[in-house]
């Protein structure tokens, strides 16, 4: 009896998973009409949150089978105090799988209106001590207006930083990093366009197909995730992200976001 419910609830867990943001993993795989490049490396970026999200429910559903197992084991009164101490153990995995799903769950982006050029200031204020650390000289150039687009703006902060971390990286002492804005039409609309530069050691064009890729990283210590997320989120944003850059000259990202 015991193995049947547990048989359920693993086929729960399944359908949830493969229902995850309505995408199921064989249309992620079958899109070969899908011809852009990029659009296949979201693919396997939004595949790899829910996978991960995936993982996690199958845990839980696996732990709450066993917690009910053993709280019938306590009410049966057989060893209660070893089926005790293996239920406070069950009950803090599972908060620990439950704040992974919270956070493992690629999060539509909770669009409000945000000013651009108030999140790009914050971001570098918290850059602040990287900035001056290696005299880093910063220039601004704010030109769009209006500088509102709907967006998240804990996820746009998470883009600016990633790009302005990359640029500091790419940076040694007494480099220049140039944070601009402006306006650009697109078809009757109105796209705020931010661009962060750096005076780095730039990207060889065999890196450049590859930049935006999960794990692409020619740091030690890299992830190579900055740029996947960082793209992933413009794109929820309707946006797009691109990346110029000339060896010994330095690097341009820039980003393209309908205003509001
Ligand atoms: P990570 O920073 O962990 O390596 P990212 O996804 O942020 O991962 O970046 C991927 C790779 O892109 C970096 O390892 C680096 O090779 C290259 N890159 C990104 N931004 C820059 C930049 N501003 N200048 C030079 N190379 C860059
Ligand atoms: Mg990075």
């Amino acid at each position: 009896m015991e193995k049947g419910r547990h048989l359920v609830v693993l086929n729960m867990s399944t359908e949830s998973f493969s229902k995850n943001r309505g995408r199921k993993s064989s249309d992620i795989w079958s899109s070969s009409h899908v011809s852009d490049e990029n659009m296949r490396r979201l693919d396997r970026l939004a595949n790899l949150g829910t996978l991960s999200a995936g993982v996690a429910h199958e845990i839980k559903n696996s732990l709450t089978a066993i917690k009910t197992f053993i709280e019938l084991l306590i009410q049966k009164g057989e060893d209660k105090e070893l089926a005790g101490v293996v239920a406070k153990e069950l009950s803090r995995i599972d908060a620990i799988v439950s704040q992974m799903l919270k956070f493992a769950s690629p999060r539509p982006p909770a669009f409000a209106t945000v000013q651009i050029h108030d999140v790009l200031d914050h971001s570098l204020r918290l850059l602040q001590h990287h900035i001056s650390g290696k005299m880093i000289s910063v220039k601004h150039d704010y030109r769009a207006k209006p500088a509102t687009a709907r967006a998240d703006e804990a996820q746009l902060q998470q883009v600016f930083m990633n790009l302005l971390l990359n640029a500091l990286e790419a940076m040694g002492a007494n480099g220049t990093l140039i944070v601009s804005t402006d306006i650009a039409e697109n078809g009757g609309k109105k796209d705020i366009v931010i661009k962060i530069r750096d005076t780095g050691i730039g990207i060889p064009n065999e890196n450049l197909p590859r930049l935006f890729e999960p794990f692409f990283t020619t740091k030690k210590n890299g992830t190579g995730l900055g740029l996947a997320i960082s793209q992933g989120i413009i794109q929820d944003h309707h946006g797009k992200i691109e990346a110029h850059s000339e060896v010994y000259k330095g690097s341009t990202f820039t980003i393209w976001l309908p205003a509001a």
